[in-house]
């Protein structure tokens, strides 16, 4: 029987499947294939630009369950790479997670998604990466990234990296114990500064398209059990320029004396090098993070905010334009202050000023 005939029962047996009918007809996926992609839970850390079009993706592709975690709120700028959000989503002042998880429900109702407004750190991301068959990097941090190789060598989950910077590209799979991890490629995480970001040398929407539908590609290689097909190299390119490389790692591991993949030390979760405070580079903002299990009364602190400000809220974050000083000496921070007790100023890279904004108006 061809396999379109097989696809055609199927769908008759089982009326879900009739969406992935172009999908289970590429032979290494078939209908074995998309039973497993239903049967999988991936955890998408981080969904800005490269997280975006991986939730968007893997959702059409048909997996059952994502776990979505995003601390951020979604401002006009992201739009032109951010596939999930559009203007409404910023006028209902929707976290990142939230609006993904909304989206993702119109666009295939079939897929379970957790949504997490929260900064992913050491303490809480064991929590959701338990049970996982997959990490996804949507992030744009070395320190998240570290993080998540940690997470994944600790719980033997694979997970795919991914960065991109104007027209360039990066991404490669970690599979623990069998591949280079990103500590084995990279060591340490750049200082704060020395690299250049989203915000300070731009992205293109297609570069991130790029990066993200590779990633999606093994990812589904990876939940399909196409294992042999998976990517073993790092690859890179410049789609400005025309480069696109391919580049051989697998010595890497040998070289590198690698504290998380060979001596089981892992420093980021165990939070030996977690920040609470964070300057989001490039960004002109601060975010200050508090303790797991931290609870917020927007009301209360609206009230307060009247004073220097018009705050305005929703159950999931409050915002508030501060202006402080006068003539000269004028000030004005924006502040964003989500339920968890987390905030991010904005306005100054400043831990110090950010620290002082948030102790007066919010409580230490
Ligand atoms: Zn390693």
């Amino acid at each position: 029987m061809a396999l379109s005939d097989i696809a055609e029962q199927l769908e008759k047996s089982d009326p879900s499947l009739a969406r992935y009918n172009r999908q289970m007809l590429w032979e290494p996926i078939g209908i074995a294939g998309q039973k497993k992609l239903k049967a999988s839970r991936v955890l998408m850390v981080g969904c800005g630009a490269l997280g975006t079009v991986l939730a968007n993706t893997l959702a059409r592709a048909g997996v059952g369950h994502l776990t979505i975690i995003d601390r951020d709120f979604i401002e006009i700028n992201n739009l032109q790479r951010q596939v999930l959000f559009d203007q409404q989503d910023i006028a209902d002042q929707l976290p990142k997670a939230v609006a993904a998880k909304k989206k993702i429900a119109q666009i295939n109702s079939d897929v379970q998604v957790e949504a997490v407004v929260a900064d992913v750190n050491h303490t809480n991301i064991l929590n959701y990466a338990g049970g996982c068959d997959l990490l996804l990097d949507g992030t744009d941090n070395f320190e998240t990234r570290f993080l998540i190789n940690d997470v994944s060598i600790k719980l033997n989950i694979p997970w795919v990296y991914g960065a991109c910077i104007s027209a360039m590209g990066l991404a490669m799979v970690i599979r623990p114990g069998i591949t280079p991890c990103l500590r084995c490629v990279f060591e340490t995480v750049p200082p704060p500064g020395m690299n250049p970001t989203c915000d300070t040398a731009g992205v293109l929407g297609p570069t991130v398209n790029i990066v993200a539908s590779w990633q999606a590609m093994e990812a589904l290689k990876l939940l399909t059990g196409n294992i042999n097909a998976v990517s073993r190299y790092l690859f890179s390119f410049d789609c400005w320029d025309n480069r696109y490389q391919q580049l051989n790692v697998a010595k890497a591991r040998d070289i590198a004396d690698c504290p998380a993949c060979k001596h089981h030390n892992y420093e980021y979760l165990s939070g030996k090098f977690a920040s609470s405070t964070t300057t989001l580079c490039g960004r002109n903002a601060v975010q200050i993070s508090q303790p797991a299990g931290s609870k917020i009364n927007f009301e209360q602190i609206a009230v307060g905010l009247k004073a220097v400000g018009s705050p305005s809220f929703n159950k999931f974050m409050l915002k508030c334009t501060i202006n402080e000083g006068q003539g000269e000496r004028q000030r004005q921070h924006e502040l964003t202050l989500f339920a968890d007790g987390r905030a991010i100023i904005k306005g100054t890279n400043d831990a110090s000023v950010a620290r002082a904004i948030y102790s007066k108006y919010v409580g230490a």
